[in-house]
This record gives structure tokens, sequence and C-alpha cells, in this order.
């Protein structure tokens, strides 16, 4: 019996080295990998510029309290502010805290700038935004808040893709839209850019700050955190799987307006801005900022989606839709997405499940054609199954 407390289903296999996009197990079967940590390691396994930034910054210093200048992520920190909207950072250790310290500093906003009757978030149904109380109560799914009661307060919920309900929800005391440019969870289901955009101007008609819940998205989409591509940027952003390549880091992305409450004292982290796990982004960056990796996304991402597609068309009683953007991908299926992954893994093929019956995809940004071809044929060897 696991003295680990019982939260997760875990499979019956355990892994003891990752490399690229591999999983190796103790008596020696490789598996491709791609959960890839739930959209983690987004180089691979073991990435050595990543190890060498690891071990590096090991010998140096690994922790120090935030009391002082930590120069690792002050540099982390410039980098990100340099490359996207954003003129503030705030680091922590993941995703869900990402979107708590995001909830705080929407409402610390507002009561700033005198306004303090702005205190409630719209969600989108279908949302994830992490397993805190206060994240667990805005995304609002009902088999996650079970039991977890009294609700915490402050957040209205819309149906997802429905702008005029939206736009009917908005009242004195909405204060923030909060959405996943990608729904993740809810089942890779892309938000538009049109309708990023739509976002973006009923916030500013109703002067309402725009976060981004970019934890899963950041980078897999062929941009920095998944919405780029829009054009239009939103006022805070939360980071976090990514970013780390495995590490623990999360972030959140502001604005110098949005930051206006944050004084000294408003929020903090113990870990957070941690040495070694900023060394560890800082390797992650130099990687993805380099010149053309993101155009390079766009060649395998559109030949993985080719390809995916090619394989709805093959077997319309199997796969009932391609979702998702480049190496953030998933696949709705007309069998059962457990039944569908289990058959995957035999094959050693490791997926995701997401909701609305669906797979999730996540290779490696860096998975040659050939491993995504590999996985490709495993799909396709597992839809054959079904027909037999
Ligand atoms: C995974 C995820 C989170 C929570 O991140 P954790 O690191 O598990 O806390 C929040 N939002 C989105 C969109 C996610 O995909």
């Amino acid at each position: 019996m696991s003295s680990i407390l019982d939260t997760y289903a875990r499979k019956n296999i355990s892994f003891k080295k990752g490399e690229g996009s591999f999983l190796y197990t103790e008596n020696g079967d490789k598996y491709l990998d791609w959960v890839a940590g739930i959209a983690t390691n987004i180089l691979g396994h073991c990435h050595p510029h990543v190890v060498k930034a690891i071990q590096d910054q090991s010998k140096k210093l690994i922790h120090v309290s935030n009391a002082f200048i930590i120069k690792e992520a002050e540099s982390l920190a410039k980098r990100l502010t340099d490359n996207t909207f954003a003129d503030k950072v705030f680091f922590c250790n993941s995703g869900t805290e990402s979107v708590e310290g995001s909830i705080k500093i929407v409402r610390k906003y507002f009561h700033t700038i005198g306004k303090p009757e702005k205190n409630r978030i719209i969600s989108f149904s279908g949302a994830f935004h992490g397993r805190t109380l206060a994240a667990l109560f805005l995304a609002n799914n009902k088999s996650h808040t079970e039991g977890f009661g009294p609700k915490v307060e402050g957040f209205d919920q819309v149906p997802f893709g429905d702008h005029e309900v939206l736009k009917k929800a908005i009242n004195k005391n909405t204060a923030a839209i909060i959405c996943e440019p990608i729904q993740g969870e809810g089942g890779v289901k892309v938000v538009p850019d049109y309708c990023l955009k739509g976002l973006r101007e009923i916030c500013d008609e109703h002067e309402i700050l725009l976060v981004f819940d970019c934890v899963q998205t950041v980078f897999r989409t062929g941009t920095l955190l998944g919405f780029e591509n829009s054009d239009i940027s939103p006022d805070i952003c939360c980071v976090a799987k990514g970013l780390g390549n495995g590490l623990p880091i999360g972030a959140i992305l502001l604005t110098k307006e949005a930051s206006k409450g944050m004084s000294h004292g408003s929020h903090g982290s113990t870990f957070g801005n941690n040495p070694l796990v900023c060394a560890a982004s800082h390797a992650v960056l130099d990687i993805v900022l380099a010149k053309g990796f993101f155009e390079e996304i766009e060649v395998r991402g559109e030949y993985f989606d080719k390809a995916l597609k090619k394989l709805k068309n093959n077997f319309p009683k199997i796969i009932k839709e391609v979702r998702g953007i480049n190496f953030i991908k998933g696949l709705k299926l007309k069998v059962d997405n457990i039944d569908f992954m289990s058959k995957l893994m035999n094959h050693k093929l490791l997926t995701v499940k997401a909701s609305e019956n669906c797979i999730r995809l996540f290779p490696s940004l860096l998975s040659t054609t050939k491993e995504l071809d590999m996985g490709l044929k495993i799909i396709k060897k597992v839809c054959e199954e079904y027909k037999s």
C-alpha cells in the first residue's frame, strides 16, 4: 500500500529514466511520452542544456530569501518582459498559484483605484485553473468543488463561446474576465483569435481586466504564451507548466497598470524566484527564444496536424475531431477515450485524457518528424484494432 495520499488513479507503471521524447521503465521498456509531465517537459526529458544549467546553478546557489535581490530571477523576469506584453513578473511555483495570485492582483487593483465594488471575476464553463480553493471555485467544475465548500465567493461563470450571454453577465461589480486561449483539460478547445479580440474589446469598454490563463499553452502553440497571433494582449497572464521544463515554476505576467495595487507585503512566496528553477527556466528560454525556433515549430506542427487529420479521415468512426494548435493537440473520439488511451499505452504511447471524450497529445517541441511518425503509427494501429 502506498503512503502517498490516494488522490490519483495511477497506472501501475513507473519510470527510471527519461531522455528526449522517451521514458524507460526499470526493465527497459521504452515509451514514447506524449504526456510530457502534462505539457511540462517542453524540450523533452533531461534536455542537456537544462541539465547543465541545473548542475551549474546547484553548485553556486540553490535557494535564498526574497529579502535579498535574486539576480537569476531579475534577469529571467527581464527576458520575459522584453519578449512579451508584460512590464512586471511575479514568480511562484505552480499554475494554480499563478491563478490565485492573479485573483489577488485583480481585486487589489480596483481597491487601489478607488473602485472596490469591482471585485467579481467571470470565467468560462469547461475551464480549469488549478486546485487551490479560489481557483477551484473560479473554474466551477462540480466534480472538483464537490465537498470543498463553503464556496469561495466572487466568481461568475458563463457558457464557453457565447458572446451575448457574456455581455449580459457583466455588471458594475465585474472586475475581470479569465480565459484559457485553449481550454486544455476542457478538451483542447481553441478560442479563435476573433473571440480573444472580442474579449479585449468588451474588457476595454467596461473597464475590466483581461486575464489569460496560459499555464498549459505556454510555448506549445508556436508563440511564447499562446495568444500572440490574435494581436491583442491581456492585462495579466498566468504561466507555469512548460516554463521550467519540469522544474516547478509559475509566473504571473502583468502590465504596469495592473500592477498598481501590489506594493510591499501584498503577496509573497518563499520559494518564488528560487535561483535553481530560474536557471532551468533561463535554459528553456535560451532554446525557445533562439531565432527561427517558433517558425520551425510551425513547420512540424503543420505536419503533425495534417497527419492527424488524415487519420481522422481514414477512421471517421473512431476519431471525431482533431483539435488544438501545433504541439498542444487533442483528438475528440467516438470510442471511449480511456479505453483508447490504454490501447495506445499497450503499444507504448503515453497520452493524457481531457473532457468531452478527448485525449491530449503533448509531444516535445523538439520531436523529430520520425518521432511524430512513430506516435501517429501507433494511433493508426489502435484505430485498426477497433475496426477488426
Ligand atoms: C495545469 C493548469 C493549471 C494548474 O497548474 P498546477 O501547476 O497544476 O497548479 C492552471 N491552469 C491551467 C490552464 C492548467 O492547464
